[in-house]
């Protein structure tokens, strides 16, 4: 199996589409006041976007180019919901220029025992196109995340992590500096121990 789909990480080295935004963003820990830090170990990563509250930016290796994915989980949802909803960042105002993207299933069942195909869907109601940079990052990257072991090693040889400062996995922002590294809360942390 190809692992990597050159198609797609060229894709990657473009920015979003969105014509409003500028060429060259600011710097993110400029806009967010939240302690962002990069996360190094895949299973950190892992961890952390399986959270399914947090928001990170991926940074290809190869091309320098970085998009920022905000994640949430449907609003009434329980411990057994595998959703996770999927932003990308489209603006410079990094609390509000987030567009829909599509779902991300962690499992094959819902909480109800009904079946899904886990992996990503990228959503008709998103304003952006499946074929969008954007779009072929996650389709790229998530479905990696989920596998993890030498799927995801072989996403971290070329790409960056960094969480902006929210907690993976309740979404509150991060204020103690010992979560830094692993971008989860002390409070949420306690409780998965
Ligand atoms: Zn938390």
């Amino acid at each position: 199996m190809d692992l990597i789909d050159d198609d797609v990480l060229a894709a990657f080295g473009l920015p979003v589409e969105a014509p409003e935004a500028p060429r060259e963003p600011a710097p993110i820990a400029e806009y967010t006041g939240a302690l962002r830090g990069e996360m190094r170990d895949p299973e950190t990563v892992r961890r952390y976007i399986l959270g399914g509250h947090g928001t990170f930016t991926a940074r290809s290796l190869r091309t320098g180019s970085r998009l920022t994915f905000r994640l949430s989980r449907p609003r009434h949802s329980d411990a057994g919901d595998a959703r996770i909803y999927v932003r990308v960042l489209t603006g410079p105002e990094n609390t509000a220029d987030y567009t829909w993207l599509g779902t991300f299933r962690t499992a094959d069942r819902d909480w109800r025992g009904r079946t899904y195909a886990a992996g990503w869907t990228h959503s008709r109601k998103s304003d952006i196109g499946e074929s969008a940079p954007s779009a072929r990052t996650v389709a790229w990257l998530l479905p990696r995340v989920l596998r993890g072991g030498r799927h995801l090693d072989a996403v971290m040889e070329q790409t960056e992590f960094w969480h902006e400062g929210r907690c993976g996995a309740c979404g509150r922002k991060l204020t103690v500096p010992e979560s830094i590294k692993s971008g989860i809360g002390p409070v949420c942390a306690g409780r998965a121990a």
